[in-house]
């Protein structure tokens, strides 16, 4: 469920109407809607009402520092995949103690920052991370306390490149050398293992790869309690899907009722690290039809917002939905259409044959389901600056990022000595 919804013939956020955010702010640019995602958190904490749970937001799906105060203001913690993300977290006001890093190249940079702050446990991914994360908490010395994540090599039904838990990808150690691992790292003066994580993927739509990925995490925690290993905790991951396109994801509430059948009796804390079903439908990309063009084989729409400013479509063939801001009437003529941006790519088309009513060049329209994996992708191919975002309380918005100016584009940039006159690396000379 979301608070985007037609009043009056208009596309509200919340109680705010879209043309409004359009004509304040301009398009294209991301909306997002608080009490959604307050929603989705809640419905997934309270999933797991009486086991020893925590949820620490994916902070890769959307973040902007004042989603995950959002979400930490809840009570939210945060799994950031680097430090970047890590800074974020801590700036928007999560508490160290309430953060766990994922990610499976940290640089010693970055495990020294993490080890700095003290941040509750790093996911490690590898026996050459175990060893460098050794060395860094010895030369600082401290004791990491580090979760190891396991890759349970089940297929999670999903697509390809958001697919994590097989064999064949990079993430994680292979479950038949879990043991040996954590025997290893149990014997580094500086490492202290008592997690066992995994993720198998994102946008998972049905239970299965779940269970089968669980009943073997359980039989791994068994064999390291025997092996004299003390696991004290399970990262199951996130990766729980949302419905795009009528998919039928499985409730918060199937899911734990699975956790609770395949593990609810291993005597350890339960982490999860849900993104997308948290922010994914919390949030639209809301954008202008710049031009209809009816070519003679088919009909395009022309919008102002780009590949660049929601990539899903041309990375993984994402599918979002696309709501005219100004109510169709009943009798409007549905046709089918091209969705494109403006970028000189022709993998810049965010649908095709979709059906739609005609519109008048100048109207507003909102891809739907655009809150996670969106913004966080966006950039600034072909000097298109980077899309603004708001966020919505009630009858409130604010602009929690402005739109990037050309400004701060050109001024990153500098010629080198030998470009310019008086040797220095003078800035690019820009006009307001
Ligand atoms: C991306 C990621 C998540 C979140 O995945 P969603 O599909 O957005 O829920 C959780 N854990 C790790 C380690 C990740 O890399």
């Amino acid at each position: 469920m979301d608070h985007f919804n037609y009043r009056d013939g208009l596309l509200y956020a919340e109680d705010v109407p879209l043309t409004r955010i359009a004509e304040e702010v301009g398009t294209p640019v991301y909306v997002y809607s608080t009490a959604t995602l307050e929603r989705h958190y809640t419905v997934f904490a309270d999933a797991f009402a009486g086991m020893r749970a925590s949820v620490f937001y994916a902070v890769k799906a959307n973040s902007n520092i004042a989603v995950i105060k959002t979400l930490a203001d809840l009570g939210a913690g945060a799994d950031v995949v680097s430090e970047g993300e890590l800074r974020r977290a801590l700036a928007a006001g999560v508490p160290p103690q309430k953060i766990v890093f994922s990610g499976v190249g940290k640089t010693r940079e970055e495990l020294a920052y993490a080890l700095d702050v003290g941040i509750l446990e790093i996911n490690v991914e590898s026996e050459n991370e175990l060893e460098l994360l050794n060395a860094v908490a010895g030369e600082k010395g401290v004791t990491a306390e580090i979760a190891i994540r396991v890759n349970p090599d089940v297929d999670a039904k999903t697509h390809a490149k958001i697919s994590t838990g097989k064999k064949e990808n990079k993430f994680g150690i292979d479950i038949d050398r879990a043991v040996d691992v954590f025997r290893h790292a149990q014997s580094l003066t500086h490492i202290h293992p008592v997690t066992v994580a995994s993720h198998i993927g994102s946008q998972l739509t049905d239970l299965d790869p779940y269970r089968a990925a669980f009943t073997r995490l359980v039989a791994l925690v068994g064999e390291l309690r025997a092996a004299g290993i003390d696991i004290k905790r399970l990262d199951l991951g996130g990766g729980l899907g949302i419905p795009y396109d009528g998919e039928e994801p499985p409730l918060p509430d199937a899911y734990a009722a699975l956790v609770r059948e395949v593990v609810g009796d291993l005597d350890v804390e339960l982490f999860f690290e849900p993104g997308r079903m948290i922010a994914g439908n919390a949030g639209i990309l809301l954008s202008k039809v710049l031009f209809e063009k009816h070519g003679e084989a088919r009909r395009f729409v022309i919008l102002d917002a780009a590949m660049n400013d929601l990539i899903r479509p041309a990375l993984y063939d994402g599918h979002h939905g696309l709501k005219p801001v100004k109510e169709p009437s009943s009798d409007a003529d549905w046709t089918p259409a091209d969705i494109v941006g403006p970028v000189c790519e022709s993998g810049d088309t965010f649908a095709k044959d979709r059906l739609l009513p005609r519109f008048v060049d100048g109207e507003l329209v909102a891809f739907t389901s655009a809150g996670a994996y969106g913004a966080v992708m966006a950039s600034t191919y072909n000097t298109r600056p980077l899309v603004p975002e708001v966020l919505v309380k009630g009858d409130r918005y604010a602009v929690i990022r402005p739109r990037q100016t050309f400004e701060e584009i050109l001024g990153a940039e500098r010629f080198p000595d030998w470009q310019t006159d008086d040797g220095g690396g003078r800035m690019a000379a820009v006009s307001g």
